[in-house]
């Protein structure tokens, strides 16, 4: 018997251009669109605030508290209201899964305005020292 040797075909090599510019896309990244496109459906789904919500869509469903009641805080005490003064409100919030989006549509229900250069509300930080308070962080 006879060995046929099979010389692996010798393939030709293709001469491939190097990519130079390598597309560097981060997957975190938004671009211009989508996110005018999340700013939309931010304003749609609270067609009633009278604030601006500048949360992500992603993160408007994080649970801000495993507490089933928070209260919100809101002390307009930016430069705004430095020659009117405003007293500061406190939001009631109770509810079994406290996620921003939540905190959100009862402050709306609750009648929340910021009415100043702070309007843009970007998320809920925790009271220092405090188990359930909560102060809501604006930017403009
Ligand atoms: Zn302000």
């Amino acid at each position: 018997m006879t060995q046929i040797k099979q010389e692996p075909k010798k393939e030709q090599s293709e001469i491939q251009p190097k990519k130079e510019e390598q597309e560097e896309q981060e997957e975190q990244e938004q671009t211009e669109e989508e996110m005018e496109y999340e700013i939309e459906q931010i304003d749609l789904m609270f067609p009633n605030a009278q604030f601006t919500v500048a949360i992500s869509i992603k993160e408007l469903d994080d649970i801000i508290t495993d507490k089933n009641y928070i209260i919100i805080k809101q002390a307009y005490n930016c430069y705004c209201y430095s020659d009117c003064k405003r007293n500061t409100e406190y939001f009631y919030i109770q509810g079994k899964n406290i996620t921003n989006k939540y905190v959100i549509e009862r402050l709306i229900e609750c009648g929340l305005d910021l009415d100043c250069n702070h309007m843009f509300v970007e998320g809920f930080c925790q009271t220092i020292g405090s188990d359930c308070q909560f102060e809501i962080c604006v930017g403009s």
